[in-house]
C-alpha cells in the first residue's frame, strides 16, 4: 500500500459541509415567522438577499476585530430592515436570538459532503475549523449527525482567533498532533480559509462550487490582493502538477468545484 500523501484534514463547516447559504435562509424563515414578522418585510426572499448582504459586510469587520460579536449580532437586523424599509419594532437582539435558536436546527448539507466523509472517515484524522459562533457551531454538526467524522472542533471564539490568522491553524495542527507537511485545509471562503492556509504554510483545497472552470480559474488568480497576485503569478507551469493544481512555495494548491474532487486528489 502506498504511503498516503495527507494524514490530518482539515475542514471548514459552513458552506464547506453545512450548507450555511440554504440552511440560514430556512432558519430566518422560521424565526420572523415566529415573531409574526414575516409579513412585515415583504417578499422573503428579497428581503433575505438584503440581510445576506448586510451580514456579509458586518461580519468582515468582526473577522478584522472592528466590530464585536454583540454589535454584529443587534446592527445585522436592525440595519437589514431599515435597508428593506421596513424599520424594527423589536431590537435586533430578538431576531438575532430566535434566527440562532433556529439555525442548528436546520440539517442540509452541501452536496456529497456525507459521501465524502464517510469515504475517508477512519482513514484519516479530520477535524473542524471554524469562524462561526460556539453556541451553534457544536449544535449544528450534532443535529445534522456530523459528530462522528470529526476528532476535534477548532472554533476562532474558544481559540480566540480566527481564520485567516495564523494563530488558530497553528492551535489546531499542535492539537491534533499532526504534521504540516500532511496535513490539509478544505473550505470554500478565499479569504479566511485559502489566505489563511496558504499563509500558514499548508496544502489547501479551494472548494468553489459556482464556478466553471474558466471562470474559476480566472477567479483564482485574480484575488483583488496585490500581494497574492503577486506570489501567485510568479507560478509558470499551472498544468505541471495536475490540472486546477498549482504549487506554491512547495504548497499544493487545489481547485474544486464538487466535493467528491476530493477524493481524487487525497
Ligand atoms: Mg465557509
Amino acid at each position: 500500500m502506498t504511503k498516503k500523501k495527507y494524514t490530518h484534514l482539515f475542514f471548514d463547516l459552513d458552506n464547506t459541509i453545512w450548507d450555511f447559504n440554504s440552511n440560514s435562509f430556512d432558519a430566518l424563515y422560521i424565526a420572523l415567522q415566529k415573531l409574526q414578522l414575516l409579513e412585515v418585510v415583504g417578499p422573503y426572499p428579497v428581503f433575505f438577499n438584503v440581510y445576506r448582504e448586510v451580514n456579509e459586510r458586518l461580519w468582515e469587520l468582526y473577522r478584522q476585530g472592528l466590530m464585536t460579536k454583540k454589535v454584529l449580532s443587534i446592527q445585522r437586523f436592525e440595519e437589514s430592515f431599515e435597508k428593506n424599509g421596513t424599520p424594527l419594532i423589536v431590537g435586533g437582539g430578538v431576531v438575532n436570538d430566535a434566527y440562532l435558536s433556529e439555525m442548528p436546527l436546520q440539517t442540509k448539507l452541501v452536496d456529497g459532503a456525507r459521501n465524502v466523509l464517510d469515504y475517508l472517515h477512519g482513514s484519516y484524522e479530520i477535524a473542524i475549523i471554524t469562524n462561526g459562533f460556539k453556541e451553534v457551531q457544536y449544535d449544528k454538526i450534532h443535529k445534522s449527525e456530523l459528530s462522528k467524522y470529526f476528532r476535534k472542533i477548532f472554533i476562532s471564539e474558544e481559540i480566540g482567533a480566527q481564520k485567516p490568522g495564523k494563530e488558530i491553524f497553528e492551535y489546531a495542527i499542535k492539537s491534533m498532533n499532526a504534521p504540516k507537511k500532511s496535513s490539509l485545509m478544505i473550505g470554500d471562503s478565499w479569504e479566511a480559509d485559502i489566505v489563511g492556509a496558504m499563509n500558514f504554510g499548508i496544502d489547501h483545497v479551494y472548494f468553489n462550487p459556482k464556478m466553471n472552470n474558466n471562470e474559476g480559474l480566472g477567479s483564482f488568480f485574480d484575488t483583488g490582493d496585490q500581494k497574492i497576485n503577486d506570489i501567485l503569478t510568479t507560478i509558470t507551469d499551472l498544468q505541471e502538477y495536475k490540472p486546477n493544481t498549482i504549487i506554491k512555495k512547495g504548497l499544493h494548491i487545489s481547485l474544486i468545484n464538487d466535493l467528491n474532487q476530493l477524493i481524487g486528489i487525497l
